[in-house]
C-alpha cells in the first residue's frame, strides 16, 4: 500500500486511494466505484469513503454479498449516499459484508470472507466487516455500514477503531435492503481517535427524509458543534454489571482499567443488574427472525436479481432461492415459523413483550445517569471457522450490542487495544452527547 498524503487534490487523491483498493488483499470491497457525480464543495469535501454493499449508490452494483444480486444495479442512491454525495464526499467503492447482513464475523459473504487488517487470522467482525477492514487499513478515510443488532460496533471493536449507531429514526433508511426495519439504521465508522469526522458525517446524514417517515429532525451542525461538551468530571455513568460478567477474562479486566480512568477523571460509576440481560438476545433475534423473512419476501426470483430455471413459479422462486446461504435460509425459516398461525403467541408475541419490558428498564435507567458503559464485544478477534458452524455460538456474541437497536437507542464504541471496546449508550435522541463522550473518553484512556 502506497501512503497517501491529506493535502492531496481531491481527485489526485482518489486515483492514488482506488489503486491502493485495486490491490487490497483483505477482500474489503465487492465493487470498486469510478469517480463521478460529486459535490466539489461541504463539509466532507474530498474524503473518501467505503459504502456497505446493502446501500444502493446509483449506477453501481448492490450485492449485499449474495449470489442473488449479484448482478443487481442499483437505480437510485440511498439518502445517506446522496447526502454524503453532496456534503463533497467521494465514494470508492462497496463494501464486503456478511451476506444480506445475517452475521456477527464477515464469515458468510458470498464472495468469500473479509481478512482483519489488525489481527492477522483472526475474523474482522460484521456484518459491516470490509466497512471497518478498510477504515482500519487506511484504504478509506471512513466508511458507512448499517447496524441491526452491533454491525458496525463489532467489526469497529475488532479492528480497532470507532463506531457510532445513531438514534432509530435520525438517519433514513431509504435505499438501505434492511434487515430488519423496526430495528436498523445506517451507521458510520472511522479510524481511531476521529470523533471529530465521526461527528461532520453524523450531522451530514441526519435528519427528516420524506422517503422514510420514521425519520425527524434537521440535518444539520450539532453533532460537531458539541463536540467538545461532554464533561467527564461530575459526569454519571452506569454499569450493567450482569452484562459485563458475560464477558471473557481478558475483556472484563481491560473494561475495569478503562472504567477506573474514568473514576480517575472525574466521572461517578454506578453499577447495577438489568434484568433486560436475560431477554434482550431472544427478543432482538425473535424480532429481527420476523422482520428478516418478510423482507425477504420481495426476493423471489421474478422481480430483482438472480432467476432460477423451473417449470412453474412455485418452482422458479425455489430454485431462485436456493442461492441463498445457510445463515439467510435458517433466518427466513425461523421467521415464517414465529409469525405463523402456529408460532405466533408462543414466539412472536412473547417478543413484543419482552422488548416493551426491556425498553422500559433501559428508559428508566438511563432517565438518572447520563449514559450506560459496557464493553462492545464479550470476547476479543477469534479464528476463521471457530463459531460459524454452531449459530448460537454465533449469537452469543451479539448479547451487548442488541439493546440499543431493541430500543432504538444511539450507542458508540471506542478501541481499548488488543481487540477489547467500550462502548456508551444513550437515552433516545442524545446522539451528541455519545459522540461528544466517545471524544472525551478517548482523551482520558489514550493518555497513560
Ligand atoms: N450480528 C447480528 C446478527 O447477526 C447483527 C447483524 C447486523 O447488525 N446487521 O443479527
Amino acid at each position: 500500500m502506497v501512503t497517501v498524503p491529506d493535502d492531496m487534490p481531491p481527485d489526485t487523491r482518489f486515483g492514488a486511494m482506488l489503486d491502493n483498493a485495486s490491490r487490497d488483499n483483505l477482500n474489503c470491497f465487492i465493487t470498486l466505484c469510478s469517480p463521478k457525480q460529486h459535490s466539489r464543495e461541504g463539509r466532507l469535501r474530498g474524503a473518501v469513503f467505503g459504502i456497505k454493499d446493502n446501500l444502493a449508490v446509483r449506477g453501481e452494483r448492490m450485492t449485499c454479498a449474495s449470489r442473488l444480486l449479484e448482478n443487481y444495479i442499483a437505480p437510485y442512491d440511498a439518502t445517506v449516499v446522496k447526502r454524503l454525495k453532496n456534503s463533497g464526499a467521494l465514494i470508492l467503492g462497496k463494501t464486503n459484508m456478511d451476506e444480506f447482513a445475517c452475521g456477527s464475523s464477515g464469515e458468510t459473504s458470498a464472495f468469500g470472507p473479509t481478512r482483519n487488517p489488525i489481527f492477522p487470522g483472526k475474523v474482522p467482525g460484521g456484518s459491516s466487516s470490509g466497512s471497518a477492514a478498510s477504515v482500519a487499513a487506511g484504504l478509506v478515510d471512513a466508511a458507512i455500514g448499517s447496524d441491526t443488532g452491533g454491525s458496525v460496533r463489532c467489526p469497529a471493536a475488532f479492528c480497532g477503531i470507532e463506531a457510532f449507531k445513531p438514534t432509530y429514526g435520525r438517519v433514513s433508511r431509504h435505499g438501505l435492503a434492511d434487515m430488519s426495519m423496526s430495528l436498523e439504521s445506517p451507521a458510520p465508522i472511522v479510524p481511531a481517535g476521529s470523533t471529530a469526522l465521526l461527528a461532520k458525517i453524523i450531522d451530514a446524514i441526519s435528519g427528516y427524509d420524506e422517503y422514510d417517515q420514521t425519520t425527524y429532525g434537521a440535518a444539520g451542525t450539532e453533532c460537531l458543534r458539541s463536540l467538545e461538551d461532554f464533561s467527564l468530571s461530575g459526569a454519571r455513568l452506569s454499569v450493567p454489571s450482569n452484562l459485563v460478567d458475560l464477558c471473557s477474562p481478558g475483556i472484563r479486566e481491560s473494561f475495569a482499567f478503562a472504567v477506573g480512568k474514568l473514576r480517575a477523571a472525574g466521572a461517578g460509576i454506578d453499577e447495577l443488574n438489568l434484568n433486560s440481560a436475560r431477554t434482550v438476545l431472544p427478543a432482538y433475534y425473535l424480532t429481527m427472525y420476523s422482520e428478516f423473512a418478510s423482507a425477504m419476501q420481495r426476493y423471489d426470483g421474478l422481480k430483482f436479481g438472480y432467476r432460477g430455471e423451473g417449470a412453474g413459479v412455485g418452482e422458479v422462486m425455489k430454485n431462485s432461492r436456493s442461492v441463498l446461504g445457510a445463515e439467510v435460509r435458517r433466518r427466513i425459516l425461523l421467521g415464517t415459523y414465529v409469525t405463523s398461525v402456529e408460532g405466533k403467541s408462543e414466539w412472536y408475541e412473547k417478543a413484543m413483550n419482552a422488548r416493551a419490558a426491556i425498553i422500559e428498564e433501559t428508559a428508566a435507567v438511563l432517565s438518572s445517569c447520563d449514559l450506560m458503559i459496557l464493553p462492545t464485544m464479550p470476547i476479543t478477534p477469534y479464528p476463521f471457522g471457530e463459531r460459524l458452524s454452531d449459530p448460537l455460538l454465533m449469537y452469543a456474541t451479539d448479547v451487548l450490542t442488541v439493546l440499543p437497536n431493541v430500543c432504538g437507542l444511539p450507542a458508540g464504541c471506542i478501541p481499548l487495544g488488543g481487540g477489547a471496546s467500550l462502548q456508551l449508550i444513550g437515552a433516545r435522541n442524545s446522539d451528541e452527547k455519545v459522540v461528544s463522550a466517545m471524544k472525551a473518553f478517548s482523551g482520558v484512556l489514550q493518555n497513560g
